[in-house]
């Protein structure tokens, strides 16, 4: 999702008496750029092609992001080859990460596992599983299978009990925060689990459209506005800055 790196934002006079000399302050406050982990093109529900959604997300400012599209037993293995070729080609001239993934979506939990593993031979770099959030009638058990299942990610996890969560920590699968309406509603929720148990956060946005990319900075506001306080929003980033080094084998 995001990373940061050290600005010289602030030059200071020192004193009127030595108009001549000056100092840099130092202010180690971070400045983020983005990494979202969880997009969507019109191979699913998305509005834009994939370069186009890449170019949108170049411009905003990001460093790296994932296209997951939606997928189910009937469309993984027409999608996500698709999306390993455009991220390849991307890769070669685009100053952004493009990383083919996916987001097992609606499936049956008993089915979860088997797709995970499916996604991934196929060459899904990340895979989320469209988790339990309260705006959509997601089947009861997909969040502790997408765990047990060993996603990367579980997107929107809703109302997630205590277990989930220890579950998720034991796992390493992150629990994300999520800048997408509807879905953001149990942030609070999602986030107080994690902190508690110990579990990974990380924050994507679940683009559909141009629209809904963000900057770094609104990025940590809605972590902030989660209830983290600023070493977890701290953690959050990182987080996804270590799964892009996973990723991209750094
Ligand atoms: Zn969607
Ligand atoms: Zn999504």
């Amino acid at each position: 999702m995001i990373t940061h790196c050290l600005n010289i934002y602030k030059v200071k006079r020192v004193s009127s008496k030595r108009p001549l000399f000056f100092t840099f302050e130092l202010d180690f406050r971070y400045f983020f750029l983005m990494i979202d982990l969880h997009t969507h093109t019109i191979f699913s529900d998305g509005q834009l092609v994939p370069s186009e959604l890449v170019r949108r997300a170049e411009v905003k400012g990001y460093k790296a992001i994932a296209l997951t599209d939606h997928v189910d037993a009937s469309n993984i293995d027409l999608i996500v080859p698709r999306l390993v070729k455009v991220a390849k080609e991307l890769n070669r001239t685009s100053p952004v990460s493009v990383i083919p993934g996916a987001e097992i979506t609606h499936v049956p939990s008993g089915s979860i596992k088997d797709l995970v593993t499916e996604a991934r031979d196929l060459g899904a770099l990340i895979v989320l599983v469209h988790g339990e959030t309260i705006v959509e009638p997601v089947e009861k058990g997909t969040n502790i299978a997408a765990i047990e299942a060993g996603a990367d990610i579980l997107a929107h996890p809703g109302q997630i009990t205590e277990e989930q969560a220890l579950a998720a920590r034991d796992k390493g699968t992150l629990l994300e925060i999520t800048s997408r309406k509807g879905h953001s509603l149990s942030n609070g929720h999602v986030a107080q689990m994690a902190v508690k148990h110990g579990a990974g956060l990380i924050l994507n946005t679940d683009s559909h459209g141009p629209s809904d990319l963000i900057s770094a900075e609104f990025a940590e506001r809605v972590l902030m506005s989660s209830g983290l306080d600023s070493k977890g929003v701290r953690a959050a980033v990182d987080n996804s800055e270590k799964v892009l080094r996973k990723v991209l084998g750094l």
